[in-house]
């Protein structure tokens, strides 16, 4: 199974990435995970993205698509995988879809969590991960990048018949049984 979690900043995206994953023995693939893995590391990649992502700004759209494919190459992923932070532009999505399409793959859903801007701002507000990118005038560019550049990657998506649309607000629980009742029966 290869599912794809999206929504803007804060939606929980990666609580419940986690918790799909491990409920269909799938891998969570976070780029934003990978990227601040790399910045932690030092690798080549980090020092790149480091001031893109301290920013609040998009990584360019190759270097993800680059990494994305390199990683799902790797034998762990072919028993499927649910993404995390990625596609996040439209170019981004089509590189993906041309990508699966080589590999005679496909996606099975795209479930897309939703939630209010003051609910998105007060939790990145308090989430307390000690990210550098979680201050006030961090995550406000970053919501604006999201309705800008990444909000129309739901309409792509939409257009292939794969939209799921999950409420992101309630506990952690209702969200995940919210998450397993909108994906497709198989
Ligand atoms: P959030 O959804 O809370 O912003 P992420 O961990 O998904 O957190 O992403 C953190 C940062 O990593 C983003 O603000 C961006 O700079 C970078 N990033 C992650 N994924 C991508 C992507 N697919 N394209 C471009 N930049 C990305």
């Amino acid at each position: 199974m290869r599912l794809i979690i999206f929504g803007p900043p804060g939606a929980g995206k990666g609580t419940q990435a986690k918790k799909v994953a491990e409920h269909f023995g799938i891998i969570h693939l976070s780029t934003g995970k990978m990227f601040r893995d790399a910045i932690n590391e030092g690798t080549e990649l980090g020092k790149l993205v480091k001031s893109i992502i301290d920013d609040g700004l998009l990584v360019p759209d190759q270097t993800v698509v680059d990494m994305v494919e390199e990683t799902i190459a790797n034998e762990d992923y072919s028993k499927g995988y649910i993404v995390d932070g990625f596609p996040r532009t439209v170019e981004q999505a089509v590189a993906f879809d041309n990508l699966l399409e080589r590999r005679n793959e496909s996606v099975d859903a795209f479930i897309s969590l939703y939630a209010t801007d003051e609910e998105l701002i007060q939790r990145l507000l308090t989430r307390g991960e000690g990210r550098s990118d979680d201050t006030e005038d961090k995550i406000k560019t970053r919501l604006e990048v999201y309705k800008k550049e990444t909000a129309p990657v739901i309409e792509h998506y939409q257009q292939a018949g794969m939209l799921r649309s999950v409420d992101g607000t309630g506990s952690v629980d209702e969200i995940f049984q919210r998450i397993l009742s909108a994906l497709p029966k198989r």
